[in-house]
């Protein structure tokens, strides 16, 4: 069987990484949480009080930036590594979360990761999940998934997310924070989320992860064969 690309898009909160990292582990595949590098990108412009407004900092503080993901065998997670440092807690945040929408849409930025995550899929059998993966990174991505789910079902997902990481946040606040997110992500000019053309749609909202990660797999093997 070929190895293809498998591009997962979606709003926030709706499963995309929970399951791309299970598709990935069930098919032996690599995986990409797009997402953790445009957070990581923000945690350092906060961290270094780079100045969003200025094309040039922005432009030499991306030159100071290696994102890296390490499996970790006790966690059986990828973590993610910026500048060598171990970030993974870090980037999940609200602080990272309520900044990073501004962050990934300025132009420069989007440039440098797109051409870093086109670099990462290059040798195929990698699952790769965020807002522009099947319409800017890999248009030609052999499986494409446009993932969605009830607002107020993601809303109460990304709590208890954040709960299960000691992070008690009011629900009004979960909601607020979605809301901007999906507002900045559709409405930006640079690679706006949209459904990319051939993806199959995938609504979570009545679904368990495991009919999830079931459902894609199905699809991916299905064009392993064919291409
Ligand atoms: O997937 P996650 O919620 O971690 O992504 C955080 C933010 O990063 C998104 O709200 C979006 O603004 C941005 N993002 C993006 N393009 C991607 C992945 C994430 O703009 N491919």
């Amino acid at each position: 069987m070929r190895k293809i690309i498998i591009a997962i898009d979606g709003y926030s909160a709706c499963g995309k990484s929970s399951t791309a990292k299970r598709v990935a582990a069930a098919l032996n595949y690599g995986y990409v949480d797009t997402g953790a590098m445009y957070r990581s990108v923000t945690l350092y412009f906060i961290e270094h009080y780079i100045d969003l407004t200025n094309p040039k900092s922005v432009s030499k503080a991306l030159d100071n930036i290696e994102i890296t993901f390490h499996h970790n065998e006790s966690t059986g997670q990828n973590e993610t590594f910026l500048n060598g440092l171990n970030v993974e807690a870090k980037i999940r945040d609200m602080e990272i979360s309520q900044k990073v929408s501004e962050v990934a849409a300025i132009r420069e930025v989007r440039l440098a990761m797109v051409k870093q995550q086109q670099k990462m899929g290059r040798s195929k059998g990698v699952v790769m999940d965020g807002r522009d993966i099947g319409s800017v990174v890999f248009p030609e991505a052999e499986l494409k998934i446009f993932m969605n789910a009830d607002f107020d079902v993601r809303a109460e997902r990304r709590q208890k997310e954040l709960f299960d990481k000691d992070q008690l946040v009011d629900l009004d606040v979960v909601k607020e924070n979605l809301r901007k997110r999906d507002r900045i992500d559709t409405t930006r000019e640079e690679s706006p989320l949209i459904r990319p053309e051939n993806s199959v749609e995938v609504d979570t909202t009545h679904m368990f992860l495991e009919e999830q990660v079931e459902h894609i797999v199905q699809l991916a093997t299905t064009k392993m064969v064919d291409s």
